[in-house]
Order: structure tokens, then C-alpha cells, then sequence
């Protein structure tokens, strides 16, 4: 099977997201680039009976390669976003936090030097149609200089130089929603200042261990 493995991880992947609650249903895609190939999952599929043969194969221009199902409908958007940043993966949820601030605000609120996992302060694409080319026009340029946006009264969207950093990012945008809308609904949250936030950017890059060989 072409990218045999690496369709593999986009099912594995979206198995995760479902575990975790951060897609249901069919909400969510998930893509990863190979060279000028692209891994993407199907439209309009339950996460359930995803397999690796399902997530389908294209080309960066989106003609596909090796698809049995019709691509996500978000196609666009992914092809939009591997044209105009170095991304090799790309995470896009529904989940309920992410979705909840999307709705609320123009920036993610800086309640967490959390904020800096993604570059900085964290945009919100206004809002358009889903599978638009508008809207991935307006993904693409909440991305500018950032690993993760939110999608007006959408979603969430990060993305990574593979699956595994994309994804753990997907799970730390949700968690810094989460914090943030606990802190609005008990009060006004005390932010932090953005020179702090420029400070944990570059602190924050050396950042993470690996187990000794
Ligand atoms: P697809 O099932 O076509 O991927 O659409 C889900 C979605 O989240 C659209 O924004
Ligand atoms: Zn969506």
C-alpha cells in the first residue's frame, strides 16, 4: 500500500483524538505530507471504521493518487496550509474547549505561558464556510508565524513537522482552552504580559527530554 505507514498514523491518530474527546463523529481531518504526497482522511467518515486503506493518497495540487473515498472536505484548507508553511502534519478538531473560546474571542487570552507552545499569541480565523478556500485563506493567515489557531465558531487547527507533534499540540490548544474558559466563568482572569510570553517562546524551545538510549 502507498505510505503505507504513514496512512497507518493517520488512522492511529484519529483513533486517539476520538479516545481522547476531541473529535466525534465525523467532526475533525487529519492530514501528513510525504514529499509532494499527502496522507488525508476521507470525508464524512466515522472515526470507527477508519482504516489505513481509507485515508487517502494525493498530490499536493489535491488530484488524488490512491483514494477510495472522496477526500476531506477541509482539502483545501490542508493543501492550503502544507503550500504556505513548512508543516509536514496538520490537526483539525471540533473539540469543545477550543470550540467554546472560538466563539468568545479574537486571541486566545494569555491565561498560561502555555500560549508560547504555539509561537505566541494564539489567533482566531474569522469565521467562513466549512471547505471554503475562503476559509483556508483565513486559517493560512492566523498561521502566520504560529504552530496553532482556532477557527471562528468552528474549531481548532495546529500542525507540526510530523503527526505526533500536531496531535500533542491539538491536546495542549484544548487544554488551554479548557483553562481559560474555568478562569473567565469564576472571574477575570489575570493575564500574563506579552514580553513574559516572548520570554517562555525562546525558553520554551530547548524545552522536553528523551529517555537515554
Ligand atoms: P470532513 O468530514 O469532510 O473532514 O469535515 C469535517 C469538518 O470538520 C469540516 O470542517
Ligand atoms: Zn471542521
Amino acid at each position: 500500500m502507498l505510505l503505507g505507514a504513514l496512512r497507518a498514523e493517520v488512522a492511529a491518530v484519529c483513533g486517539q483524538l476520538a479516545a481522547a474527546g476531541l473529535v466525534t463523529g465525523t467532526s475533525g481531518n487529519v492530514s501528513a505530507r510525504d514529499g509532494d504526497l499527502v496522507a488525508v482522511t476521507p470525508s464524512g467518515l466515522d472515526y470507527a471504521a477508519l482504516t489505513p486503506g481509507l485515508v487517502g493518497v494525493h498530490r499536493l495540487d489535491g488530484s488524488p493518487v490512491e483514494a477510495p473515498l472522496q477526500p476531506t472536505s477541509e482539502l483545501p484548507l490542508h493543501l492550503s496550509v502544507y503550500a504556505a508553511t513548512g508543516a509536514a502534519a496538520i490537526v483539525h478538531t471540533h473539540s469543545p474547549a477550543a470550540t467554546a473560546v472560538s466563539a468568545l474571542v479574537e486571541e486566545i487570552p494569555a491565561v498560561h505561558y502555555y500560549v508560547a507552545l504555539f509561537g505566541g499569541p494564539v489567533a482566531v480565523a474569522p469565521y467562513a464556510t466549512y471547505g471554503t478556500d475562503e476559509l483556508a485563506a483565513s486559517v493560512v493567515a492566523a498561521l502566520r508565524g504560529r504552530t496553532g489557531c482556532l477557527m471562528a465558531n468552528h474549531g481548532a487547527v495546529t500542525i507540526g513537522p510530523g503527526l505526533a507533534t500536531a496531535h500533542s499540540r491539538a491536546a495542549s490548544l484544548e487544554w488551554l482552552c479548557d483553562v481559560y474558559l474555568r478562569a473567565a466563568s469564576a472571574g477575570t482572569p489575570r493575564l500574563l504580559p506579552p514580553g513574559e510570553i516572548d520570554r517562555v517562546v525562546k525558553k520554551i524551545a530547548t524545552y522536553g527530554q528523551q529517555p537515554p538510549p
